[in-house]
């Protein structure tokens, strides 16, 4: 499949946003070893708002789904992570020249803007145990593998993902509430990164579905 349509992008999201929602107590067990438990419980409600949005509208430009879905998380989950997750599909998809249809190579670049725009704003770089961990290898596969059509592109995006989330696990957090515990936040996987994780699992999964209808 070498391009997905505007409905097949609002699909995508809408399902994503259901598995995000499925693992709010996952997540939230995550964060609560390292943080404060909340993550779940912000993610699985910036996503309901997700739902909302993206159910009640048809859209024709693939870019403001990513634009309309940041924002609904943006305004609804509050605080660092409703800016940092809100960013992951808004500050990629803004300033995107509308288009019908989306290839491997322009999601490539919308996670890549992300990315930038996230590191610039949180300052997190790889190794400080955040998302950023789970998300620059997750980007950098998805530029090595858009030439392959989207859905072994996000294989390989999850592949790497999955990886910077256990790499987490030995790091100590630089950003974030689990900075405080130094290094008894060693042997710990990031929260946010397992979000990041997740999402791209299943972006993949949607793809893989739609592949075999
Ligand atoms: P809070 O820390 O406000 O309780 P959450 O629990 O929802 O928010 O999210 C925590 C996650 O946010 C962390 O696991 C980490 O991945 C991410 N995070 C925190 N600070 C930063 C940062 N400066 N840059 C990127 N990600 C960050
Ligand atoms: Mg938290």
């Amino acid at each position: 499949m070498e391009a997905i349509n505007t409905k097949q992008v609002q699909e995508m999201l809408i399902y994503v946003a259901d598995k995000i929602i499925e693992q709010k107590s996952y997540l939230t067990e995550i964060d609560s070893k390292i943080g404060d438990g909340d993550h779940g419980i912000g993610m699985a409600g910036g996503m309901k708002k997700v739902k909302n949005k993206l159910e009640g509208q048809s859209f024709d430009n693939v870019y403001a789904v990513f634009e309309t879905a940041g924002k609904a998380m943006m305004m609804s989950m509050g605080g660092a992570s409703g800016i940092i997750f809100g960013s992951l599909y808004l500050a990629g998809a803004k300033g995107m020249t509308a288009q019908t249809t989306l290839v491997p190579v322009k999601m490539a670049e919308l996670f890549r803007k992300s990315l930038t725009a996230i590191k610039e704003r949180g300052k997190a770089q790889v190794g400080d145990k955040t998302m950023v961990d789970a998300l620059e290898p997750a980007v950098i596969a998805m530029e090595a593998n858009a030439d392959q059509g989207i859905l072994t592109m996000l294989k390989y995006a999850e592949e790497a993902a999955q990886k910077g989330v256990i790499e987490t696990k030995q790091y100590v957090a630089k950003y974030g509430r689990a900075k405080s515990l130094m290094e008894r936040a060693i042997g710990y996987q990031d929260p946010g990164a397992t979000s990041v994780w997740l999402i791209v699992k299943s972006m993949r999964e949607y793809i893989e579905n739609a592949y075999q209808l």
